[in-house]
């Protein structure tokens, strides 16, 4: 997905910028990128890749070259940003968190005029360059920003410095969240609203869709009213966001814990006790514990001291390595009882597989999997969901396929809760992957966990639904 952080300051910012952007490395795993305008007047920029190190690992090195008043920097799962741009409407940097789904026409249309990009993504348009271009084609940067908005199929959340301040924009649908904090003499800007905290700022309030400000060390002025409609992504609370962040006043870990609560209470299984699989499902399993009263124990761990993160592995071998070493299980709690184990989602449904196969080996006398979420069917059109890329990559629809014969057929009937197909599909997931039992959480324990109104959540890539 990916994750912004930005200040501005009477100070200089670059620690608070720092740290700030570290804070959103649960976000993305691809580069990070930070862009500074300095004491001197020049803007200052640096991009890493993160796929074999942690930001503040990659970034230390490059603190003495930054030394100003403002930035801005990024987690991206995707292309290297900031970028840096000179047009008419000034110099600035730019980056964001989005997706554009119709990038090539849109990138066809500014070739098509006559205009170059500079920058290429791993051969392809870098969506960030093409939001400046699109940017580039109003008389002001908000006239831009909501000329970039009707523009994109997808999602767009962006921060771009300027020699004035930090401009911030959230989605036009609100899809992935910006929340502004204050401290004496400086703004914050973020993703996650937990990034602030140590850094000593308060949270002053969440952008609305669509919303855009100009920030700069005496204030906040607005540039383009919330007029979007707001379809907050709700994998934010599901799994995206870290356990500390609200959005929209709601807390992820509290979202978490009532999905686990109210699978607990609508569960029939009398198991010997739940256990997370670490560290996805931690909050899940502590709401299945009260909702469904079974005593929480931690029946399988991951080995923090030295898999505090996965790095991306090159090859499938390795990967799955990987995935079987960071878990240690508890063999001492699992031998003959009856477990629940709960997670967040089930994407491609291997690593669960040798999980299940790994358990049993310890003498697991039953494996039953709670998932937090309902069963991904479609793929996410609106952010950069790594799976979202085929939609055979989900679980669901490679099950579908053994079934129907065909991956896309009957979507709506298999992503219905309880219907024949979707307890079909259920069942042979369930089977492939040689548990005991397997539930998912409805969309409508979903919306209830969450709190807002369903019209107000994101949850297409559970039943498809669309924008209101
Ligand atoms: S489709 Fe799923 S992952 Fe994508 S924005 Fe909607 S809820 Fe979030």
């Amino acid at each position: 997905m990916g994750g912004l952080f930005g200040v501005v300051s009477k100070e200089k910012c670059i620690t608070d910028l720092f740290y700030g952007v570290d804070y959103h490395s649960h976000l993305g795993t691809k580069r990070g990128g930070l862009a500074v305008i300095n004491s001197d007047g020049m803007l200052k920029r640096s991009i890493h890749s993160l796929k074999q190190s942690y930001f503040r690992v990659k970034f230390e090195q490059d603190l003495p070259k930054f030394d100003g008043h403002m930035g801005i920097g990024v987690i991206s799962d995707s292309e290297a940003q900031p970028i840096a741009v000179h047009s008419h409407l000034g110099r600035y940097a730019i980056c964001t968190v989005m997706k554009i789904s119709n990038i090539d026409s849109l990138a066809q249309d500014v070739l098509s005029e006559g205009k170059i990009f500079t920058e290429l993504s791993d051969g392809s348009t870098n969506a960030t360059e093409l939001l400046a271009q699109l940017i580039n084609h109003g008389d002001s940067f908000a006239q831009g920003i909501r000329y970039a908005q009707s523009k994109i199929e997808g999602s767009c959340t962006m921060l771009i410095l300027t020699d004035d301040g930090i401009i911030a924009a959230r989605d036009y649908y609100g899809r992935t969240p910006l929340v502004i904090g204050s401290k004496e003499g400086a703004y914050c800007v973020a993703s996650e609203s937990c990034s602030m905290i140590n850094l000593g700022y308060d949270l002053e309030r969440e952008l609305g869709p669509g919303e855009a400000v100009l920030i700069t060390p005496g204030g906040i002025k607005p540039l383009l009213p919330a007029e979007g409609r707001l379809h907050v992504c709700s994998f934010l609370w599901i799994y995206y966001g870290f356990p500390a962040a609200s959005y929209e006043g709601v807390n992820v870990d509290q979202a978490r814990r009532n999905l686990g609560r109210l699978m607990g209470e609508q569960d029939d299984i009398q198991a010997d006790l739940v256990s997370p699989i670490p560290d996805s499902g931690n909050c899940m399993a502590i709401g299945y514990s009260e909702g469904a009263r079974v005593p929480f124990r931690n029946a399988v761990l991951k080995y923090t001291p030295t898999w505090p993160r996965s790095f991306m592995p090159i090859d499938q071998t390795t990967r799955s390595l990987v995935a079987k070493m960071k878990l240690i299980p508890n063999y001492g709690l699992m031998k003959g009882k009856k477990l629940v184990f709960c997670d967040d989602s089930i994407v491609r449904g291997t690593q669960l597989r040798d999980n299940v196969e790994i358990f049993r080996r310890h003498g697991a006398g039953e494996v039953h999997i709670r998932i937090s979420c309902p069963p991904l069917v479609y793929p996410c059109p609106y952010l950069n969901f790594s799976a979202s890329k085929s939609p055979l990559e989900f679980v669901t629809r490679r099950t579908i396929e053994q079934l129907e014969g065909t991956h896309d057929k009957n979507l709506k009937e298999y992503a219905t809760y309880g219907s024949p197909c979707y307890c079909k599909m259920v069942e042979a997931i369930r089977s492939n992957l040689k548990m005991n039992s397997l539930k998912f959480n409805s969309v409508d324990n979903v919306v209830k966990a969450i709190g807002l109104p369903k019209e107000c959540i994101c949850t297409h890539c559970f039943d498809g639904s669309g924008n209101n």
